[in-house]
């Protein structure tokens, strides 16, 4: 008898209806001959709910208490669902994460989980129950609680897939898998069969939200076999797995983006060594998150240097760096806003060479100007104005036959 796990997200326990199609399902599992993990997150948009809580009280509201606040969500998914599946006539018990073992780093808010002590959960499967363990969530070796990031229940169903050694890990959600675009947005995205751990970790790193990228790590690094399917059909959903050779002649597998992405331009620095090093140092004690880079000679003795970050750490980068104005020998800072991230990713990329340049093209030949680029084996990402963003994917999509059919 062999353990799965499956994790469900957050719309697809939103409803107390929800939650018991959820437990059917699981019932189903466990009547396949199965030994049973279940991972959950919060009902539907409770999550946001409580962010929204913390807000009214603070604009910045202590790292510690958010943790504490957020992980009540998750813990009220588990006791519901444990009771519908007992309704059922199937043992079930609740975990929350501390409970289930989980350890993490004392990140609060974005904490990486360090370690499984599995003993519990294993003795309750070997009791012949079916163990629900709240997402999202862990403990400091010091007893603190924290949380994992925003979508971080993929982690910690993944996490718990390769410490029990699951015969895989199903992630249900309200799309019936990884398509070549978010569905969402566009009307020809299309379903994919299955996906290479590296193209979903960057899909996922580059702004497709149907996986925690930590996730997707962690499926790479211990090999667990990873099904994205719908919680409420039957349909097969899309593997993600180390090698997929069927798809290899797409070279473009996935579009992903992102909105609320911000440029800022620190002009005149002295071009000499050390200037970079001492900017990006600045920027990462304070915790600010730099993405795209570029660095312009203006001059023999100056240097501009653009670099993207998010909408939310844009005060905070114009506040440090307005603060260090002498040190840094700048001239003046400019930002700006409402930007997007479109990017275009395959792994077929590697053997192909002028890949980037028709993306290029199909974006001038759709009057999108691009602000900025960055390119890996695997990706090439453009930043372009957020009104551009969904005509530019639709755009890239066509062009690059994601939307065929014969492509599957
Ligand atoms: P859950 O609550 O189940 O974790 P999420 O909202 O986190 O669900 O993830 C599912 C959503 O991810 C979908 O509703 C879809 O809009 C979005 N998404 C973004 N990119 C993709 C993609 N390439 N394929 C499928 N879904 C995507
Ligand atoms: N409930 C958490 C969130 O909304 C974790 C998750 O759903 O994965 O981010
Ligand atoms: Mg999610």
């Amino acid at each position: 008898m062999g353990i799965i796990v499956q994790k469900y997200g957050g719309t697809s326990v939103g409803s107390i209806e929800k939650i018991k199609n959820a437990a059917n399902r699981v019932v189903q599992a466990v009547e396949n001959g199965n030994k049973v993990v279940v991972v959950v997150s919060a009902m539907g948009k409770s999550t946001d709910t409580l962010v929204n809580m913390a807000n009214e009280i603070s604009n910045k509201p202590a790292k510690r208490e958010l943790d504490m606040l957020l992980t009540t969500g998750e813990q009220i998914t588990i006791s519901l669902l444990t009771m519908a599946i007992g309704e059922l006539g199937v043992e079930a018990v609740s975990l929350t994460g501390w409970q289930a073992g989980i350890i993490t780093e004392a990140d609060h808010g974005n904490a990486r989980i360090k370690d499984i002590q599995k003993e519990k959960i294993v003795t309750y499967l070997n009791e012949g129950k079916v163990v629900i363990v709240a997402g999202f969530q862990g403990i400091t070796e010091m007893g603190e609680i924290t949380t994992l990031g925003r979508g971080g229940s993929d982690t910690t169903a993944v996490a718990l897939a390769a410490a029990l050694s699951a015969k895989k890990c199903f992630i249900y959600t309200d799309v019936p898998g990884v398509f070549t675009t978010d569905p969402r947005y566009v009307n020809g995205a299309r379903k994919l069969h299955s996906i290479s751990y590296d193209e979903m970790l960057e899909m996922a790193n580059l702004g497709a939200g149907v996986l925690h990228p930590r996730a997707v790590e962690f499926a790479k690094n211990y090999n667990v076999t990873l099904e994205v399917a719908s919680s409420m059909t039957e349909e097969t959903g899309t593997l993600i797995e180390e090698d997929v050779s069927m798809e290899q002649n797409l070279i473009v597998r996935g579009i992903a983006f992102e909105n609320d992405v911000t440029k800022i331009t620190v002009s005149q620095l002295p071009n000499q060594i050390g200037t970079l090093s001492g900017l990006f140092s600045l920027l990462s004690k304070n915790s600010i998150n730099v993405d795209i880079i570029i660095q312009n000679e203006t001059g023999s003795k100056t240097v501009d240097i653009s670099f993207s970050t998010s909408r939310s750490s844009l005060e905070d980068a114009l506040a440090v760096l307005k603060a260090h104005k002498e040190t840094l020998g700048y001239e003046a800072i400019r930002h700006e806003g409402d930007l997007a991230k479109v990017s275009i990713i395959g792994s077929g990329m590697i053997s192909n060479p002028g890949v980037a340049a028709k993306m290029f093209a199909i974006l001038a030949e759709n009057d999108v100007t691009i602000k900025m680029v960055s390119t890996s084996e695997i990706k090439v990402s453009a930043l372009v104005d957020e009104e551009n963003m969904v005509p530019a994917v639709e755009a890239l999509h066509r062009a690059f036959q994601l939307d065929d059919e014969e492509n599957e």
